[in-house]
C-alpha cells in the first residue's frame, strides 16, 4: 500500500470504501475485548502458585533470627534486600522492602515531602508559593493522577527514543520551583524506551534550581524483558553519588509483575539520608511490613537466576502477544503513512503514535466494535495530548486469540480514522 497522503481522490474513496467494509466486518462479530490496562495474565499469575504455599507452617526465622509473623523489620527482611539488590543498586543498608505497592510508596514519598519535605529541604514543599515536576510524556497515567491530587503542577518533556529530551529537562530543572521528576527508565511506560547512559548521567549532574530536587526512579520494569537480551542501565544512585548529588535519586520497584500484582512486595532504594528518612515517616505509620509475604518471596524465587529464570518463563507467555500486536500493525499499517508504533524490548505496552487529530476517534471505532482501548489522552498529563496522537495498547492480560483479534480490530480503526481525516482535509482545503 502507498502512503494515503499520496493516493488521488478516487483511490482514496476506493481506500476508505474498503477499509470501512472490513471494520464492518469486524464490528459484526460481536467481540468484547479488552486491552486498557498492564495486568500480568492469569497464566502468568499461575506461575507464582507454588509460593502460596510458602513459607509454610513451620518456616517462619528469618536469617538474623528474627520471627517473621510478629512485629518489627520496619527495613524489611537483610535477605529480601539483598535478593533485590542486584535490581536496586544499592547496598542492603540502602534498601527499604515495603508492602505490595511501589505506587504506594510514591505517593507516601510526595505527601511526606510535602507535609514535611526532604533532606535539603528549606521547607515542606507544601509551604512554597506552587511546585512542579517535569513529566517525561506520553508518561505513566498514576503518576500524572498523584501530582493531579495534590495540585503539583506539571511539565511535560518529549520523549526522544533514548529517554526524556534532556534540553528541555535542565531547562526546566533550573526552576526553583521544580522539586521533582517521574522517570521510567527502562522499557518506559507506555513507549518502551530506555534510558541512555548519556541521559541517566545528564540527569545525574544537571544544575536543580530547588536544593530539594528529586529523581523518582520508578523502575518497574527493571527484569520485565521481551527479548533474550537483558537490558541494563547505569546504576543512577552511583551516577548522583559521582555527580555531587547523592540525595538526588528515589529509586523504586516491585515484584507486582514478577510473583503476583496484588500481592507482591515493593522497593525503595536511595541515599543513606533519603533511607533514614523514609524510615522516620514510615516508621509512624506502621510498626512493620508483611515480612511473611517477604520471606514467602526469598523461598520461591531464591536467587538472582532464580528471579530469571521466572522472568524467562512470564516472557515465554508475553512476548507472542507483543508479536501479534506487531504483526497486525506491520500487515494494515506498513507503508501507510499513518501511524508509528514501538517495539519494545520489554516492558508492558506498546505506544502507537497514530495520525494527529485520530486518537480520540480511534478509541470510539474501537469502543463501537467491542475494543476497550486506553482513553486517548491518558498517559499525558491532565489527560491532554497535544497531538490527540498517542495510542497505550497493553497486551498482556487477553489471551493470545484474544490479542490477536483485538489488533485486527485496532489497526483498521487507526487506518479508518486516518483516512476519514485525510478526505476531511481535503474536503476543506476544497
Ligand atoms: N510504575 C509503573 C511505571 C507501572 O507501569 C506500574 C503498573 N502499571 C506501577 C508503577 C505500579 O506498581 P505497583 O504495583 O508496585 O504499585
Amino acid at each position: 500500500m502507498s502512503a494515503i497522503a499520496d493516493l488521488s481522490a478516487a483511490e482514496l474513496e476506493a481506500l476508505r470504501n474498503e477499509v470501512r467494509g472490513k471494520y464492518e466486518a469486524f464490528r459484526a462479530r460481536g467481540l468484547k475485548l479488552d486491552m486498557t490496562r498492564g495486568k500480568p495474565a492469569p497464566e502468568q499469575l499461575d506461575l507464582s502458585n507454588g509460593m502460596l504455599a510458602l513459607p509454610g507452617n513451620a518456616d517462619h526465622f528469618t536469617e538474623s533470627g528474627e520471627d517473621a509473623r510478629n512485629y518489627g523489620g520496619l527495613q524489611g527482611l537483610a535477605e529480601a534486600r539483598a535478593l533485590f539488590l542486584p535490581v536496586l543498586g544499592a547496598p542492603p543498608d540502602r534498601i527499604v522492602v515495603g508492602n505490595n505497592s511501589s505506587l504506594a510508596l510514591m505517593h507516601d514519598c510526595i505527601v511526606w515531602a510535602l507535609l514535611k519535605g526532604v533532606p535539603g529541604s528549606p521547607r515542606p514543599w507544601a509551604k512554597e508559593q506552587e511546585i512542579a515536576f517535569i513529566c517525561p510524556s506520553p508518561g505513566y497515567d498514576r503518576h500524572f493522577a498523584i501530582c493531579e491530587e495534590y495540585g503539583v503542577r506539571m511539565l511535560p518533556a518529549p520523549m526522544t527514543g533514548q529517554g526524556p529530551d534532556m534540553d528541555v529537562v535542565e531547562a526546566l530543572a533550573s526552576d526553583p520551583a521544580v522539586k521533582g521528576m517521574w522517570c521510567v527508565p527502562k522499557y518506559s511506560n507506555p513507549t518502551g524506551e530506555i534510558y541512555s547512559d548519556q541521559t541517566v548521567r545528564r540527569l545525574a549532574s544537571m544544575r536543580a534550581g530547588a536544593p530539594d530536587f528529586r529523581l523518582f526512579w520508578d523502575n518497574a520494569y527493571a527484569v520485565h524483558h521481551l527479548t533474550e537480551r537483558r537490558h541494563e542501565i547505569l546504576n543512577i544512585l552511583e551516577e548522583c553519588e559521582r555527580a555531587g548529588n547523592p540525595d538526588r535519586a528515589f529509586v523504586f520497584a516491585s515484584t507486582s509483575k514478577i510473583t503476583l500484582a496484588g500481592a507482591g512486595v515493593a522497593f525503595f532504594a536511595s541515599s543513606a539520608a533519603n533511607v533514614r528518612w523514609l524510615l522516620a515517616r514510615a516508621g509512624k505509620r506502621t510498626i512493620g511490613p508483611d515480612k511473611l509475604n517477604q520471606l514467602r518471596h526469598v523461598r520461591f524465587l531464591r536467587d538472582e537466576a532464580g528471579l530469571y529464570r521466572h522472568m524467562d518463563a512470564h516472557r515465554a507467555l508475553i512476548a507472542p502477544k507483543f508479536a501479534a500486536v506487531a504483526e497486525a500493525l506491520d500487515r494494515h499499517l506498513a507503508r501507510t503513512g499513518v501511524a508509528r508504533w514501538t517495539r519494545p524490548d520489554g516492558g508492558y505496552f506498546i505506544s502507537v503514535d497514530a495520525a494527529q487529530g485520530t486518537a480520540k476517534r480511534v478509541v470510539e471505532l474501537a469502543k463501537e466494535a467491542g475494543l476497550a482501548l486506553t482513553p486517548a489522552g491518558a498517559t499525558w498529563p491532565h489527560g491532554q495530548d497535544p497531538h490527540d496522537s498517542t495510542l497505550r495498547l497493553a497486551p498482556t492480560f487477553p489471551s493470545l486469540e484474544e490479542v490477536r483479534a483485538a489488533s485486527e480490530g485496532i489497526a483498521l480503526c487507526i487506518l479508518l480514522a486516518a483516512i476519514d481525516k485525510q478526505c476531511a482535509l481535503r474536503e476543506a482545503a476544497g
